[in-house]
């Protein structure tokens, strides 16, 4: 009979996908379904990207390409990130290169901390490479953010990383240069720990964002900067991202990718040339786009009872507690909470169990003014009418 590894004993599809798939099955079966749950930019993939990737497949760029990533794709990046070619691996999404510098590096047992609200994904990731989640709860009152103290507390001589992610998926918090300065300073006392620093929402940020790298260049001999084309160029379907860190640490993740993919897709490549070398306006008016949704978001949210919500500082999505609308309802969970949204009120959202931060939800507002409009008009209703 079928038996799973020890590894992913407990590994399930991410809930967020799930959600998303069970939303759409119910708009299959004739519901009017709104759904807020995914994160994904509505906006489309850039013409002159569309036209690169055609002009590459046209040209022959078809075939394998170098399993760390094309040489003009590299140089792209390394110019882009301030660091030297071989510095660069691409990968098959930013996912890849977190999964690849997880399998490459974790022995069975070796920690890895992450402040919570963490993206779902890490903690699977590590699990899955035999490592040990260590989650550092980060509450509202603390902007979601990690503090020295905590990450003092956390650290073991197992701790092998710090996994950072700022802007945040799912509260949008940035730290500010003082704050990452104060985390510099406890990591410069612990040099066995490395610092995974996922910047992919670099470009959609409200309030000034500094790269990890740019503030302590002094870690960089431990830092893997982790970024990619898929949120600010809306490019999640080509699958490319990248990780930039020291060669002995992108060549073991080379080692690891040969074994997986090969090396990431040669035409999508192409693409992300031209994303990061072409023009980047598009950048700035696809910001204040996401900012206007915000600010609406935000102020629907904390108009309903029993939920408070923080304006986020970057990424495309609101976290807002809703311990006293759950109470209010009868709910004693917020997964509870979001099946009767959906069940009962047409609405996909994400518990904030999903990001390991219980009491929350995640509504995206990469969506059109007129669904995020609908869905907050529904669980405004659900929240003042019940049922
Ligand atoms: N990192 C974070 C924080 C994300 O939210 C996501 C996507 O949701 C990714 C990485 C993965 O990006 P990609 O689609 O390039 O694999």
């Amino acid at each position: 009979s079928f038996r799973r590894a020890h590894r992913i004993s407990n590994l399930e599809i991410s809930e967020i996908v799930q959600i998303s798939e069970r939303a759409a099955a119910r708009k299959v079966q004739g519901y009017d379904i709104v759904s807020l749950s995914t994160g994904e930019p509505d906006f489309p993939t850039p013409d002159h990207v569309i036209e690169a990737a055609h002009g590459a497949a046209l040209a022959g760029q078809t075939r394998y390409t170098a399993t760390l990533g094309t040489a003009a794709l590299r140089a792209a990046i390394a110019d882009d990130a301030g660091a030297r070619p071989d510095e660069v691996i691409v990968s098959t999404g930013a996912k890849q290169v977190i999964a690849n510098a997880m399998l490459a590096t974790l022995d069975a047992g070796d920690q890895v901390v992450m402040p919570a609200p963490y993206w779902t994904s890490y903690s699977d990731i590590v699990t899955m490479a035999g490592g040990t989640p260590v989650i550092v709860p980060c509450a509202m009152t603390e902007g979601f953010k990690l503090t020295p103290a905590a990450l003092e507390s956390a650290l073991t001589p197992r701790t092998r990383w710090l996994m950072l992610n700022a802007p945040s998926n799912p509260s949008g918090a940035i730290y500010s240069r003082e704050e990452i300065l104060a985390l510099a300073e406890v990591l410069a006392r612990h040099p066995h720990v490395w610092v995974l620093s996922d910047e992919i929402y670099e470009h959609l940020n409200f309030v000034p964002f500094c790269r990890f790298v740019a503030v302590a260049p002094e870690l960089r001999d431990r830092l893997l900067t982790v970024n990619g084309v898929s949120k600010a160029w809306s490019m999640t379907g080509w699958r490319i991202g990248w990780g930039v860190g020291p060669v002995a640490l992108i060549k073991a993740m080379g080692a690891v990718q040969g074994q997986i993919t090969s090396g990431a897709c040669s035409i999508a490549q192409a693409a992300a040339v031209a994303a990061l070398t072409g023009d980047r306006t598009l950048l700035d008016t696809r910001r204040e786009v996401l900012r206007a949704r915000r600010d609406l978001v935000v102020s629907a949210l904390n108009a309903m009872p029993g939920v408070d919500c923080a304006s986020p500082d970057g990424a495309f999505y609101a976290f807002p507690r809703i311990t006293g609308a759950m109470a209010a309802q009868g709910h004693a969970t917020d997964a509870d909470f979001c099946d009767w949204l959906l069940d009962h009120h047409n609405l996909a959202l994400v518990p904030g169990r999903a990001f390991g931060l219980p009491g929350h939800l995640r509504l995206s507002f990469a969506y059109a003014e007129t669904d995020l409009k609908t869905g907050l008009a529904r669980m405004a209703s659900a929240l003042n009418g019940g049922n």
